[in-house]
């Protein structure tokens, strides 16, 4: 022990340090899926299923009808810090993708087995190829090259992770409940096909022939649409959507709308919301609240408790809500750049912004509670 504080500090290798942040970016099967689900969108996918088995643990896979991934990108793809969506730190301001730190890929690979299969529209072939630790490897020991090898398979990109932190003993022995895990990577499916309700979010059991959520996608399909077909028409029926644009109403009536908060401030909140809101006539054991901010599945404690205070004006005690809310703000007002795990982000003017949004609520929710009591007396 003596010698411990006498201990030459020296330089990790980039080995254990990819080893190190991996661990960090990917925590639980649902951190992996949420990540590949996101370059699923950001390849203009339209359908997405995933396969799991025993919570994502034994087997995670995603296929899905985007763009695909180019063979002579192959090499590179899961390698850390390589991305086709970021080249100058500047473009982070702008950046419309979900993905943009190339992080995804590498740490997957480095915490389980994982294997891509992929075609390009002007492919003649697919490709597949095994990867671990960001590298590519033979798919078995019998294999010589860990090359990509020409196979069959349609256009988009089929991603398969195995044995998810069988490297990892500590963390595996962490997430040993399965059932858990699944009803994680389930919750996050039905949150992504609301917000996207264009797209076909499919997820099924490995060997279980009905899919557990099933959306259909499309041009015409709507969020009510998603909504009710996850959760039932006791909720959809139920639903009012609001919609928030500030600044919108101080252009059209020339004053703000908002009768307690000064005009000035109001111009400095740059942001607009769409959000569908259970009714007074609904309530559910939990809550369900789910927010997207500029396209990114977040937590915002602050919103959810200032939003559960209104509804306990209404609502039966120890009963709550159903909230979605899809919250845009220009990029330079919140802060992206932080670390993938972190779901809390930072928006400026938030307590203005959750105010705003208390007072819309409350004025919608009390219309209905009144017309609710008024239809019941007459
Ligand atoms: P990032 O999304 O931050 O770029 P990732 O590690 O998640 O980093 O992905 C690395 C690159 O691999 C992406 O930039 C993209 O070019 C490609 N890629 C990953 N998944 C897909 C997919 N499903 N379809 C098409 N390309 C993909
Ligand atoms: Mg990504």
């Amino acid at each position: 022990v003596a010698n411990e504080s006498k201990k030459k500090i020296h330089r990790l290798t980039q080995e254990v340090v990819n080893k190190i942040s991996a661990g960090e970016v990917i925590q639980r099967p649902s951190n992996a899926l949420k990540e590949l689900l996101e370059n699923c969108l950001d390849a203009k996918s339209t359908t997405i299923t995933v396969t799991v088995k025993d919570g994502g643990m034994k087997f995670l896979q995603i296929q899905d009808n985007g763009t695909g991934i180019r063979l002579e990108d192959m090499g590179i793809v899961c390698e850390r810090f390589t991305t086709s969506k970021l080249t100058k730190f500047e473009d982070l301001r702008s950046i419309q993708s979900f993905g943009f730190r190339g992080e995804a890929l590498s740490s997957i690979s480095h915490v389980s087995h994982l294997k891509i299969l992929t075609k390009t529209a002007d492919s003649s072939c697919a490709y597949r190829a095994c990867y671990l630790n960001g590298k590519l490897t033979p798919a078995s020991p019998n294999e010589q090259s860990s090359d990509p090898k020409p196979c069959a398979g349609v256009n988009g990109t089929q991603i398969t992770v195995e044995d998810l932190f069988f490297n990892t003993p500590s963390r595996k022995n962490v997430l040993k409940n399965t059932i858990d895990e699944h009803s994680r990577i389930a919750l996050l499916m039905k949150k992504y096909a609301i917000n996207n309700p264009t797209v076909s979010f499919i997820l099924k059991k490995q060997g279980d022939p009905t899919p557990e959520v099933h959306t259909s996608g499309g041009q015409n399909s709507l969020e009510k649409d998603v909504i009710g077909s996850l959760y039932g028409t006791d909720l959809s029926k139920e639903l009012k959507i609001i919609s928030i644009d500030p600044n919108s109403n101080i252009s059209k009536d020339g004053n703000d709308i908002g009768n307690t908060t000064p005009s000035s401030t109001l111009s400095r909140l740059d942001f607009t919301m769409k959000g569908f809101f259970s009714s007074t006539n609904y309530n559910a054991k939990k809550i369900n609240f789910i927010l997207f901010i500029n396209g990114r599945l977040v937590d915002s404690k602050n919103l959810k408790t200032g939003l559960e205070q209104v509804y306990g004006k209404y609502l039966p005690k120890g009963t709550h809500p159903f909230i979605f809310i899809r919250l845009l703000v220009p990029p330079k007002n919140i802060d992206v750049n932080i670390h993938p795990t972190k779901s809390e982000v930072k928006i400026l003017h938030e307590e203005q912004i959750i105010e705003f949004i208390q007072q819309k609520v409350d004025q919608e929710l009390s219309i209905s509670s009144n017309s609710k009591t008024f239809s019941t007396q007459v």
